[in-house]
């Protein structure tokens, strides 16, 4: 048998959908969907993060993203605004009745963000965070979690077993790009993983084209390529105004160039299928 158990399609044959109940109704990630969340790299300020959050519902967002503990290379660059940020992204998913995603990086804040976000994100740096993956295994709430920067498929797949086989069946796996010793791009997109994970696993996969890349005139291109090949949907980077961002401006769409995305989106859905919802 593989090394991965609860995860693999021989345990599993159908794919898992997951339900994100949301403030007002709920978002599905797996089969037959096409997922887009979308928000800026991180939780800024108020009045930032409450005029993108409308902007995106408006443009057709299931799921907000923003993060409050941002895990920087360097300790002098933007950390995010912690727990101050939260009350902000509880006002954004009250006002729009989206879901939200954040990013986890510490056992300790797991109890203070627990009622107010809907999906707990484990970045890249924290694939192989065994407590935290075994913290998210024992919750009761989906779990987003990242391809470690360089993760095989297998490693990536048992990080996921750690979680369900700690209770938590509810995995949304993403794809966000590799280390390689190209240095054009942030990382290098790896879409046939996407195919590869699809075929390994029952749990829906999702992929970031902002990270994969690090450049905004990649994300559309690289999005569309992954709902080709079967993604369930994207976790995409958008700022008002992506030259004053505190982190990953490079990378991030406007609000005009997200719409644009999203009509890509919508017609490559309807040729594989795929429902967006409204
Ligand atoms: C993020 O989504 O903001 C992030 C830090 O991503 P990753 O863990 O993929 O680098
Ligand atoms: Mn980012």
């Amino acid at each position: 048998m593989r090394p991965f158990k609860l995860v693999s399609r021989d345990y599993q044959a159908d794919n898992t959908i997951i339900k994100i109940e949301g403030p007002v109704q709920p978002v599905f990630i797996g089969q037959g969907y096409c997922t887009l969340i979308a928000g800026p790299c991180a939780v800024e300020s108020r009045d930032q993060y409450l005029e993108l959050a409308g902007l995106l519902r408006d443009s057709g967002a299931h799921m907000l993203r923003g993060g409050l503990f941002k895990p920087r290379t360097s300790p002098y660059s933007f950390q995010g605004m912690g727990r101050e940020g939260l009350e902000i992204l509880k006002e954004a998913r009250q006002l729009t009745g989206m879901p939200v995603v954040t990013e986890i990086m510490d056992l300790h804040d797991i109890d203070d963000l627990y009622d107010s976000i809907d999906v707990f994100q484990v970045g890249s740096r924290n694939m192989q965070n065994y407590s935290l993956l075994e913290a998210m295994g024992r919750i009761r709430k989906p779990v987003l979690l990242k391809r470690g920067l360089s993760a095989t498929i297998e490693e990536w797949l048992l990080a996921a077993e750690y979680i369900l086989s700690g209770g938590n069946r509810e995995v949304i796996l993403c794809e966000r790009g590799i280390r390689t010793f190209e240095p054009y791009t942030r990382n290098t997109v790896d879409i046939g993983a996407v195919v590869m994970v699809k075929e390994l696993s029952h749990l829906p996969v999702i992929v970031d084209p902002s990270h994969a890349t690090g450049k905004w005139r990649m994300v559309t291109p690289v999005a569309a390529a992954a709902i080709a090949a079967g993604a369930d949907g994207l976790m995409v980077e958008v700022h008002q105004d992506p030259d004053q961002a505190l982190s990953d401006g490079k990378q991030s769409l406007t609000p005009v160039n997200y719409q644009q995305l999203m009509v890509r989106i919508a017609s490559l859905a309807q040729l594989e299928g795929k429902i967006i919802q409204k």
